[in-house]
């Protein structure tokens, strides 16, 4: 029996068929698509729990949670082929969408990235809470000062960040992460064009070419979002990023 104290049958039955409109649902595995939503009613229903004495959300209706934060989260494994890749989620917040993309593709080796130390404490709490193999990373730290570790530069098959930053500047947090032929996918909102075209510089200069842009539903909601998928296809320069205050006063 699950200690669950906020999360309704209605959020459950969101999750699972949110999952099942995705393709997400293998019907030869059906215990994997029970234990996904299993741990996306724990980790829900914490983030609940907390969010009532620390800012972590402001969506706090578990159906919309479930919505807007879990499916949303899910949808780029729908886009894209996460399997067996090792993922950093850059500016990760409250786990998203790091932590339902690894719950949905459990052979995912994990990063989540955050500047705030209180944050990173609640997922390394979710984390020990879920049931999922390997290794996680929690790291707490800002992208730009942590890509000096030398072990962290250029050793991603895949950084995603969503609701972060603006495109031009993501891109210069994100794609020094990213192995050559990697890639970085920004989680971004149906009206980004503008985003885009002024991000083409920040791409070239970095090494990246766009791939593919596209839009998708967030199922059960009238919602569309957009994922924006770079390639990396030449070497990071090394004098990229540089510090915070500098990429915004002049983004690429
Ligand atoms: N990605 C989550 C989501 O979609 O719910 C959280 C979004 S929240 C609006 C932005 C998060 O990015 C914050 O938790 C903040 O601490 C983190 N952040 C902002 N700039 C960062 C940086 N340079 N390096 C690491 N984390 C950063």
């Amino acid at each position: 029996m699950l200690d669950i104290n906020y999360i309704t049958p209605d959020a459950e039955k969101i999750s699972l068929d949110g999952l099942q409109a995705l393709g997400l649902i293998n019907p030869a595995n059906p215990d994997s698509a029970r234990n996904a939503v299993k741990n996306m009613i724990i980790y829900a229903d914490f983030l609940i729990q907390k969010n009532q004495v620390m800012n972590l959300t402001a969506i706090t209706d578990p159906a919309e949670i479930m919505r807007l934060h879990f499916l949303d989260s899910c949808a780029p494994a729908s886009l894209y082929d996460f399997h067996d890749k090792s993922v950093i989620d850059i500016g990760s917040g409250a786990g998203f969408p790091g932590l339902p993309l690894k719950i949905i593709i459990p052979s995912i080796r994990l990063t989540l990235l955050d500047a705030q130390r209180k944050r990173v404490d609640f997922l390394q709490s979710v984390c020990e809470k879920l049931n999922l193999p390997g290794d996680i990373q929690c790291v707490h730290g800002r992208a730009e000062e942590l890509i000096k570790n030398i072990n962290c530069r250029e050793s991603f098959d895949i950084a995603i960040s969503r609701a972060v930053a603006s495109l031009p500047v993501l891109i210069e947090l994100s794609l020094p992460f990213v192995k050559l032929n990697g890639c970085f996918i920004a989680m971004k909102s149906i009206q980004s064009d503008q985003e885009l075209s002024d991000a083409a510089n920040a791409i070239q200069i970095l090494g990246g070419q766009i791939e593919r842009v596209q839009d998708y539903q967030i199922p059960g909601a009238d919602i569309y979002h957009r994922l924006i998928i770079i390639r990396k296809v030449k070497n990071t320069p090394p004098r990229y990023p540089r510090a915070f205050a500098r990429i915004k006063k002049s983004p690429l």
